[in-house]
């Protein structure tokens, strides 16, 4: 005999905590709150267990959770509870919790040959797309620094310099299209504050600390200096923040142990180094990202590298072989 759907219980108050964010450190939803104290305690209290031979207690099924939070997931329960009709009147199979789940996401599996973005115009319609319009003048794209409209502008009068900075902007801007719409990103329109804004489900900036006012960020209010020059923030079609860029000067092994350090927070983040990416000029390009989000991820190189062998018969300025 199939069974039918059977009685879907309300979910117990901390799975409504989980997917709740923290009040009290600001751990978003759905990741563990940043109680080291609680977590001491239970270290102690399971060391002494075992000393006089009994079973440590298992952790928490949510991890340890501050009193806010859990405070917060009983409010949601109970308003949950009131509003759902008596347990002998509900309906089999049909949930009465309103929880945000937000529907777990598995990394896209893509070709190993992204696809080159590389006739002027589609490059255009590209780069609107993934990067929009530029705030100041719609008309234009928004490329970033270095690859403006005025890089040209600037030597339009000097043939030589003109010819030159055209094959930058068609390889850089080709390279950074391809590679975008390669692992489906588009450039974030809001700045993100710090390193700590790959971790948000969507984009907010660290709040102020209630005591000293200060911005509660991984590594300061500093976005935009030492690896982070000339710095790109990433989000998914969805808007979730999935990566960061930049194209430091500084060499990588001068980066590495902070970029250690920063990716070591969060068990979604990793971090690579590579070449010229698209802004050239031999920097050394960083894209920090979230695995669970993107899967394997490698720096714009290899793409640009094609697209500059694409691109080389057509751009080749003059008195180059
Ligand atoms: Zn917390
Ligand atoms: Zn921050």
């Amino acid at each position: 005999m199939p069974d039918g759907p059977t009685l879907i219980p309300i979910p117990v108050f901390t799975e409504y905590a989980w997917h709740l964010p923290c009040p009290q450190c600001d751990a978003d939803a759905r990741q563990p709150c940043q109680a080291p104290r609680k977590q001491s305690r239970h270290d102690r209290l399971n060391k002494l267990l075992t000393q006089n031979g009994r079973d440590p207690i298992p952790a928490p099924e949510y991890g340890f959770m501050h009193a806010q939070r859990t405070a917060a997931g009983v409010r949601h329960r109970a308003r949950d509870i009131g509003a759902a009709p008596w347990r002998e009147d509900r309906t089999p199979g049909v949930r009465y919790d309103t929880i945000d789940r937000s529907e777990p996401w598995t990394a896209p599996s893509r070709s190993d040959h992204p696809e080159l973005i590389l006739a002027p115009d589609d490059v255009d319609r590209s780069g609107r797309a993934r990067l929009g319009a530029n705030r100041y003048d719609r008309s234009t794209i928004a490329w970033p620094y270095g690859l403006e409209d005025g890089v040209a502008r600037a030597v339009r009068k000097d043939p030589e310099r003109l010819a030159r900075a055209l094959v930058h902007l068609a390889v850089g801007r080709s390279t950074l299209v391809s590679w975008a719409s390669h692992y489906g990103l588009t450039s974030s329109r809001r700045e993100p504050c710090c390193t700590r804004w790959l971790t948000r489900p969507a984009h907010r900036v660290c709040r102020l600390d209630p005591m000293t006012g200060d911005r509660e960020c991984w590594d300061g209010y500093s976005y935009g200096r030492d690896w982070r020059d000339h710095p790109m923030a990433w989000t998914t079609t969805e808007g979730r923040p999935a990566a960061l860029t930049s194209a430091p000067y500084l060499r990588p092994e001068h980066v590495a142990t902070e970029l250690d350090i920063l990716t070591s927070r969060d068990e979604r983040l990793a971090w690579i180094s590579g070449a010229d990416g698209w802004y050239g000029f031999h920097t050394h390009q960083i894209v920090i990202w979230r695995r669970d989000l993107l899967g394997r991820i490698d720096t714009a190189d290899r793409i640009r590298d094609a697209v500059q062998t694409a691109l080389s018969p057509a751009i080749a300025p003059p008195g180059t072989t």
